[in-house]
């Protein structure tokens, strides 16, 4: 007799089980985001390190009056195709376009679904893509999804992507997938060498500039994908690339075609934050030098982003320096796997033009006070 297969609470409770005893069990807080760089979770209190707000125009009182304005009705109604496609979301697609010196913009749900519908309309079985090893779950779902075969280049080689290109033979399409700033990592993409290998080799590039929205120039890449959700605190994806490109997207890629559009209140508060960024270089460098300061402290190499990891080995080393930083009043989220590979375990701090000198001084202090450093095991 074949054993009896588990009970669906029994499945999940022994892959929660095996979860915890890795120490990568994770559960949802709810969290309540306050004035300036601070949050509250649990009834307590932290400097927020671990936020995407870079510059902090998720509550920017122009942004927030500006999404205010346009809150009329509340959601989109309709399908982009149908009768979702607002006002605003005709004008931030062109402001976007405009800002990145792209011919045309389309705006996704989500950058998750922006990835997910530009990959899988451009390729399929017979086609190829190479992904960096780090970039982003969602283009590593939306390559799988796509049918096309998958294969990765060690993190920033250019000399193993070139390697992987000379294999290009009878694949029909080659795409190759990889993020304009590191989700994780902060490093910087030299997309304009990795254009020139694209175009020696017939292929397209694609970036995902989630994290580089005012800090970099995704102008090379062929397609140019991103969020509104992490440098202009809205929500939403979008791709700008060509119009014939725009067009094709419209009109095959399935996560526009069968989701709803973005309501009208955040594309507006999103294309406010657009012109506040485009508009204040002191703004856009803000993040950076924080990161950089905290990287001085650390002695560890020049921050290139406003992500800075400090990379600590397992995640139960990661759980210590977080909890510790916790109790003193620093939200800074432990990374762990799967999310980054076994034995690379991290603090990844997040800087944001909210965070004040003051802020940074004392996240520096608590640092050093609990012997956090590069080669800590705690
Ligand atoms: C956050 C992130 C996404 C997902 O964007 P959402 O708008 O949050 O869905 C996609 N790609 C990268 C590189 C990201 O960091």
């Amino acid at each position: 007799m074949p054993a009896q297969p588990p009970s669906l609470i029994e499945f999940c409770t022994a892959g929660l089980r095996a979860r915890h005893e890795a120490h990568h069990y994770r559960a949802l807080v709810p969290t309540r985001t306050l004035e300036g760089a601070m949050i509250e979770r649990g009834g307590v209190r932290y400097i927020n390190f671990g936020g995407n707000d870079y510059f902090g125009l998720s509550q920017h009182p122009e942004v927030v009056a500006a999404a205010g304005a346009a809150l009329q009705i509340n959601g989109a109604g309709g399908s982009a195709l149908l009768s979702g496609y607002s006002l605003q979301a005709e004008s931030l697609s062109h402001a976007l376009a405009q800002a990145k010196g792209s011919e045309a913009c389309v705006l996704f749900g989500s950058g998750y679904l922006a990835n997910l519908g530009t990959i899988t309309a451009l390729v399929g079985k017979g086609d190829l893509i190479l992904a960096d090893k780090l970039a982003h779950a969602c283009m590593i779902d939306a390559a799988q999804l796509s049918g096309a075969t998958l294969r990765r280049f060690a993190h920033q080689d250019l000399v193993h992507l070139e390697r992987l290109l000379a294999q290009r033979q009878d694949y029909r399409h080659c795409l190759i997938v990889t993020e304009t700033v590191f989700s994780m990592d902060g490093d910087r993409t030299d997309l304009a060498a990795m254009r020139k290998l694209a175009d020696a080799h017939d292929c397209w590039l694609l970036s995902d500039d989630a994290h580089g929205l005012g800090v970099m120039d995704d102008a090379a890449a062929h397609l140019r994908l991103g969020t509104l959700s992490k440098g202009l605190g809205a929500y939403g994806g979008y791709v700008c690339a060509p119009q014939a490109v725009c067009d094709w997207l419209i009109n095959t890629a399935r996560s526009l075609i069968f989701s709803t559009a973005l309501p009208p209140s955040v594309l507006a508060g999103a294309q406010r934050a657009l012109e506040l960024l485009y508009s204040d270089a002191a703004l856009r460098t803000r993040p950076l030098h924080h990161a950089q300061r905290v990287a001085a402290a650390l002695g560890i190499a020049d921050a290139q982003s406003p992500i800075l990891p400090l990379i600590l080995g397992d995640a139960e080393a990661a759980l210590a320096a977080s909890q510790k930083l916790a109790e003193a009043g620093f939200w800074v989220p432990a990374i762990r796997p799967p999310t980054v590979p076994q034995g690379r375990a991290r603090l990844r701090f997040s800087f944001s033009a909210l965070h004040t000198g003051t802020q940074i001084n004392r996240l520096t202090e608590a640092l050093h006070t609990h012997g956090i450093t590069p080669h800590s095991h705690l």
